[in-house]
């Protein structure tokens, strides 16, 4: 004899949409029963939350796409929100700031170097950042060009970009601001030339 579960079963492969369009019927009764078993039942509401968890764990894609459209379509009220977070959090934020200053004015000057030598022209080595720091230190922290120890050190082309030369380490030196801007008006001058950094 075949048992009610292997009639079930039979019946869903052979009717898969079956369910699917009852629930679609019966939409506003169920809906309605929920409700009230939310109003009525801790267990239930605990249950409908997990289960809400467990779907944002696994559809991160969908959540941060609703969110980006959330923030778009709420965007005042967001604005809002920053505002007293960053009115009630002041000290920490302040806190934040000062521990990170070196590091902000790091990421700052790097991110004007760069765009100052437009990345990636003429090559498809583009000088990274941590190149760029060994540069400095195989200069010892000065320009290749008349030697000054300065803070602030440019990257300097030696072949300009403008001639060809390429965005890349093997055509980059770190120089101080001057030596830079000479270079930048005209052609080096004799003797004007990048010395090789002493190893
Ligand atoms: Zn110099």
């Amino acid at each position: 004899m075949q048992s009610n579960r292997t009639r079930y079963q039979r019946f869903k492969a052979t009717h898969p949409d079956y369910h699917r369009l009852w629930r679609q019927r019966h939409a506003d009764s169920i809906n309605q029963r929920n409700r009230e078993r939310w109003r009525t039942s801790e267990a239930y509401r605990e249950h409908r939350k997990e289960q809400h968890r467990l779907w944002r764990r696994t559809n991160h894609d969908k959540v941060a796409l609703a969110e980006k459209a959330s923030r778009e379509q709420h965007k005042e009220h967001y604005k809002q929100l920053h505002r007293t977070w960053r009115i009630a959090n002041r000290n920490r934020l302040l806190e934040y700031q000062r521990l990170n200053i070196g590091k902000r004015r790091e990421q700052k000057r790097w991110t004007q170097q760069r765009r100052r030598s437009r990345a990636a022209i003429n090559t498809d080595k583009p000088l990274k950042r941590d190149q760029w720091q060994a540069l400095i230190a195989l200069y010892r922290h000065r320009c290749a060009y008349c030697g000054t120890k300065a803070k602030q050190l440019q990257q300097d082309h030696i072949i300009p970009i403008s001639r060809g030369g390429a965005d890349s380490i093997d055509n980059i030196v770190p120089a101080c601001p001057s030596c830079n801007g000479r270079k930048q008006a005209g052609p080096p001058p004799n003797g004007f030339n990048p010395r090789l950094p002493l190893i």
